[in-house]
């Protein structure tokens, strides 16, 4: 991802692809992390008499954090003071006739912000352990003197939403078989475990 998109991502309204695999509309990752420094906000009314709005400090940190390293970086690149708000610094900024050093150091910096927001705002969900079931690699389905499941199904995308199937992918921690793409679904059926029991109410079928 070159800087001008991560930037985009970062202070525009952009198009991400969704669990159904198609595009929608989804806020700036700045946005996104400013709500969510206060959750309660929308709900709360903003009554001057109603309880204090509780405030996410972890969202207000890393809000801080890249306000103030995207500020003291254009002094230091500029030699003046941005006065105005982050999400007007950042396209200002990739406007600008960069040295390739600078350059290099933004693109690193605004996707390290990327990763540090959708974290923040979309923690990962745990595999789903595939209790009982025999990995067809190595035969086992528990390993280790704590005796753990052996086989486990990635089935989340990185906002926690259930992905597509075509995403899903089985790993063994007992010996490290991984199975992906098409081969998830026949693994699935050969283990006798329906998508419709793994995922429950989600209303996936394999
Ligand atoms: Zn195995």
């Amino acid at each position: 991802m070159t800087l001008r998109d991560s930037v985009f991502q970062l202070t525009s309204e952009h198009l991400k692809t969704g669990p159904d695999g198609k595009a929608h509309k989804v806020p700036a990752l700045l946005d996104e992390l400013r709500a969510a420094v206060t959750p309660g906000n929308s709900m709360s009314g903003g009554g001057a008499s109603g309880p204090p709005i509780p405030i996410n400090a972890d969202a207000l940190d890393l809000l801080r954090e890249i306000e103030q390293t995207a500020k003291s970086d254009y002094y230091e690149m500029a030699g003046v003071q941005w006065t105005k708000d982050l999400a007007r610094l950042l396209p200002w900024i990739v406007s600008l006739d960069l040295t390739p050093e600078w350059s290099a150091y933004l693109e690193r910096v605004s996707l390290e912000w990327i990763d540090a927001i959708t974290t923040l705002i979309w923690p990962v969900k745990p595999r789903r352990k595939l209790t009982g079931k025999t990995c067809p690699s190595c035969g086992l389905s528990m390993h280790g003197d704590e005796r753990k499941v052996t086989l486990s199904l990635g089935c989340w995308d990185s906002e926690g939403n259930l992905a597509k199937i075509g995403d899903w992918d089985i790993e063994c921690a007992g010996c490290g078989a991984g199975w992906s793409g098409d081969q998830v679904s026949w693994l699935l059926k050969a283990l006798d475990t329906p998508g419709m029991e793994l995922t429950q109410a989600e209303k996936i079928r394999v």
